[in-house]
C-alpha cells in the first residue's frame, strides 16, 4: 500500500609553434600550485561556502562515486574521441598552417564542445590527479594559441566561415556563449592542475570582452547567455574586478531587446524584461537556466538583494509549476522552451539534458546564497533522475532530451526524440556537459561556514570543513540508513528531504541542536568523536500529479526516497502494453533490490474504437502484476515503449 502524496510540481593535435598572439617569448609558464576550488567560489557574499576540492570526496562505490568513475574511465574519454570525429578540432587545425582544408564542420557553436570537454578533463585532473590527459592538453594549448587572435579574439566558426564577421549576429553566432565556455574550462584546468596556458588564452579573449563591450563601449550581449557566469568565476579565480564588471554589464543589459526579435521572439533569449522584472521562467530552458545561474553569481559578488528577490521569484516559476518530476525542464521541443505553467506532457517532453545540468548550477549557487534546503533537494531530485537517465550504463551513449512517456510504435529514429541513447549528437551540447559536471560532483555535495560542515547531498564519502570531518556510510538513494562518523568539534548539520516525514536520528557523543525534520536540516553539535545514525523512511510513495498537468491528470508516479520509477514494456507479461497498464495503489508493493513489484490492471482495448470514445466497460480487464525500475536505467535494454505516470486502476 502506497502512502500517496499530492505532487504539486515540487516544492516543490599537436601543434607547437608560438601563438598568433604573441612571440615565443611571452609564452607563459606551464604550471603553477593549483586552487583546489571547485565550480563557484564566490569571494564575497556567500553564506556558505563550497568545500575545496580534496575536502570533499565521494565513496567509490556509492552512486554518486561509481558514477563519477565510470565519467573518468569513459565518458570523458569518449567525448575526446568524438571531438576528433564529428570535427570540433579539425575546425581549429584549418585556421593554422598546414591544418586540414574543407568548411567548418558542424554547428556554428561546435567549439563549445571542445571546451566543455577541457574542463571536464581539469576537474577530473583536481580530483584524481590523472596525468593521462597531458598529450591532450599540450596538444590543445598550442591549437588555441595559434588561432587566437592577436586581439585575444577566438572563435573557429566566425574565423573560419567566409562572409561572417566577429560580433555582427550575436542573436546567432554564440560567440560570447563558446569564449564563456573556453574561460570555465580554464578555471578548471588551473583550479584543477595550475595549467596557465588555458588560462591566459581565456584571459585574452574576456580582456577583449572587456575592451568592446566595456561602459563606453558597444552594448552588446549574447543570444546564448554562458558568459555571464563564466566571466564572475574569471574574476574570482584572478580577483580581476572587469571581468566582474563585464559579466554585469552583460546581464544588466539583457532584457532591452538589444537581440532584436530573432526567430522565436525576445523571450527566446530572455530579452523580452529586464532581469529584475523576468520573474517567469520563460524562453529556452537552458538559456533561461545559464543566465539565471550568472545573475545569482552576480548576487553572490555584488550582494544586490533586488537581484536574489528577482532569482529565488523566478525559482518558484521554474521549478514550481514548470518542472517535470524527474527534474527535467522545458517542455517544449519547438524552440527547447519553457512551456505555459503545468504544459508539462509527459511523451513529449523535451526536458534537455543541458537544462537539468545548468538547473543544478543555478540551484547551487542559490544555496550558497541562501542556505535553503530546497535548492539542494531540487539538486538531487536532478541527479538521481534526470542526469542520471541521460547516460547509459555503460558512459557512452546519452539522451538529449529526457521524456517521461514512450508509446508503442514510436518512431525512435530522429535525434529529437530517440528510442535509446545514442553515443552522439550532432547537437553534442550534452555529453560533455555531463562529463564536466560528473568530474566536479563532488564538489556539490557539502559546504563549510564559520561553524562547521554542511550535508546537502546525501552520499558515502568523507567531507571536511571548520576542523571537523565526517565519514559518511550510506547505500542512498536506495537505502534510507546513514551513518556518519566525525572527528573534531564543530556543528553537522544534515539535509533532510522533504518527503522523509518519519526521519529518525541518533547521536552518540554529540548533542542533537535541532531534530530531524522533514525539508529541514538535522544540526549535531559534535566533539571528539560523534556518531549519528539517520533512518530516512523508503517505503515506496505515490505521488499525484497536478490537477493543471492535463496530459497526465488522475495519474500517479511511483518514488522510493527520491528515485522516480517507470514501466517498461520489457518487464510486461507478453500481450499487455505499457498503455493498457492501471496501477491498484491499494495493493500491496514488493522491493525486489532496486526495482518494486507492482500490481493493477491490463485495460483491454478495444482496436475499432476511435481516439475520443464514449467511456468503455471496465469489465474484461486482465488483474496482473508487473515490474518499475528507476527511471535512470531506463532504456539499457534495447529500444521500448516506457512510462513514469501511471493511470490508476
Ligand atoms: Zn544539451
Amino acid at each position: 500500500m502506497f502512502p500517496i502524496v499530492f505532487f504539486l510540481l515540487c516544492r516543490v593535435r599537436g601543434l607547437t609553434d608560438a601563438p598568433r598572439g604573441q612571440s615565443r617569448g611571452q609564452l607563459v609558464s606551464l604550471r603553477t600550485t593549483p586552487t583546489p576550488a571547485g565550480p563557484v567560489a564566490p569571494r564575497r557574499t556567500a553564506r556558505l561556502t563550497p568545500l575545496p576540492s580534496p575536502a570533499a570526496r565521494l565513496a567509490r562505490g556509492s552512486f554518486l562515486g561509481a558514477w563519477q568513475e565510470l565519467n573518468a574511465d569513459a565518458t570523458i574519454g569518449h567525448c575526446v574521441d568524438n571531438l576528433e570525429t564529428s570535427g570540433v578540432l579539425a575546425n581549429f587545425r584549418r585556421l593554422v598552417d598546414g591544418g586540414p582544408q574543407g568548411a567548418f564542420q558542424g554547428f556554428w557553436f561546435a567549439d563549445s564542445d571542445l571546451y566543455k570537454t577541457l574542463e571536464a578533463v581539469g576537474w577530473e585532473i583536481g580530483r584524481s590527479g590523472t596525468d593521462r590527459w597531458a598529450e591532450l592538453l599540450d596538444d590543445v594549448a598550442g591549437l588555441l594559441e595559434r588561432v587566437q587572435e592577436p586581439d585575444g579574439y577566438l572563435n573557429t566558426y566566425v574565423q573560419g566561415t567566409p562572409g561572417e564577421q566577429r560580433f555582427a549576429r550575436p542573436d546567432y553566432t554564440h560567440e560570447l556563449y563558446c569564449a564563456g565556455h573556453l574561460v570555465q574550462a580554464a578555471v578548471a584546468l588551473h583550479r584543477g592542475s595550475g595549467d596557465e596556458r588555458f588560462l591566459a588564452v581565456a584571459r585574452r579573449i574576456a580582456d577583449l570582452i572587456v575592451r568592446e563591450f566595456g561602459d563606453d563601449a558597444r552594448a552588446l550581449i549574447d543570444g546564448h547567455p554562458e558568459v555571464e557566469t563564466a566571466l564572475i568565476e574569471l574574476y574570482r579565480e584572478t580577483g580581476d574586478e572587469a571581468y566582474l564588471h563585464a559579466a554585469e554589464l552583460q546581464i544588466e543589459r539583457r532584457g532591452y531587446g538589444l537581440l532584436g526579435p530573432g526567430h522565436f521572439g525576445a523571450v527566446y533569449f530572455q530579452d523580452h524584461a529586464p532581469v529584475r522584472e523576468a520573474t517567469e521562467a520563460a524562453g529556452h530552458s537552458v538559456r533561461q537556466l545559464y543566465l539565471a545561474a550568472g545573475v545569482t553569481d552576480l548576487y553572490l559578488e555584488n550582494g544586490d538583494e533586488s537581484l536574489l528577490v528577482a532569482q529565488e521569484k523566478l525559482w518558484e516559476s521554474a521549478f514550481g509549476t514548470k518542472m517535470y518530476v524527474i527534474g527535467g525542464h522545458g517542455s517544449r521541443h519547438r524552440d527547447e522552451a519553457y512551456g505555459d505553467p503545468y504544459e508539462l506532457p509527459p511523451d513529449r517532453a523535451y526536458a534537455e539534458t543541458c537544462a537539468s545540468i545548468a538547473a543544478l548550477q543555478w540551484c547551487w549557487r542559490l544555496l550558497l546564497a541562501t542556505g535553503k534546503p530546497r535548492y539542494a533537494e531540487e539538486m538531487e531530485r536532478a541527479l538521481v533522475n534526470a542526469i542520471a537517465a541521460s547516460t547509459s550504463e555503460t558512459g557512452t551513449a546519452f539522451f538529449y532530451s529526457n521524456p517521461l512517456q514512450l508509446r508503442t510504435g514510436h518512431d525512435g529514429t530522429s535525434e529529437d526524440a530517440p528510442s535509446e541513447r545514442l553515443p552522439w549528437y550532432r547537437c553534442a551540447c550534452c555529453p560533455p556537459n555531463l562529463a564536466r559536471l560528473l568530474a566536479s560532483v563532488h564538489a556539490y555535495a557539502a559546504t563549510g561556514d564559520d561553524t562547521g560542515l554542511q550535508l546537502h547531498l546525501i552520499t558515502a564519502g568523507e567531507f571536511s570543513a571548520a576542523g571537523l570531518t565526517a565519514k559518511v556510510e550510506t547505500g542512498y538513494p536506495y537505502d534510507g540508513d546513514v551513518l556518519i562518523v566525525t572527528r573534531g568539534t564543530g556543528e553537522l548539520s544534515v539535509r533532510v528531504p522533504s518527503w522523509a516525514t518519519d526521519a529518525t536520528a541518533e547521536v552518540t557523543g554529540g548533542k542533537i541542536l535541532a531534530e530531524a525534520t522533514p525539508g529541514g536540516y538535522l544540526r549535531v553539535a559534535c566533539t571528539g568523536e560523534t556518531t549519528v545514525r539517520i533512518a530516512l523512511p523508503m517505503t515506496p510513495r505515490l505521488v499525484r500529479a497536478d490537477e493543471r498537468v492535463d496530459a497526465v491528470r488522475g495519474c500517479v508516479a511511483v518514488l522510493r526516497g527520491p528515485v522516480v520509477y517507470c514501466v517498461e514494456q520489457a518487464d510486461l507479461p507478453d500481450g499487455v502494453l505499457v498503455e493498457q497498464l492501471r496501477l491498484d495503489p491499494a495493493a500491496a508493493v514488493t522491493e525486489e533490490g532496486t526495482r518494486l513489484r507492482l500490481s493493477g490492471f491490463a485495460r483491454k482495448d478495444d482496436p475499432d474504437l476511435y481516439p475520443a470514445h464514449e467511456p468503455a466497460p471496465a469489465a474484461g480487464d486482465e488483474s496482473i502484476t508487473f515490474t518499475a525500475i528507476p527511471y535512470h536505467s531506463w532504456a539499457n535494454r534495447g529500444p521500448g515503449a516506457m512510462r513514469v505516470w501511471l493511470p490508476l486502476a
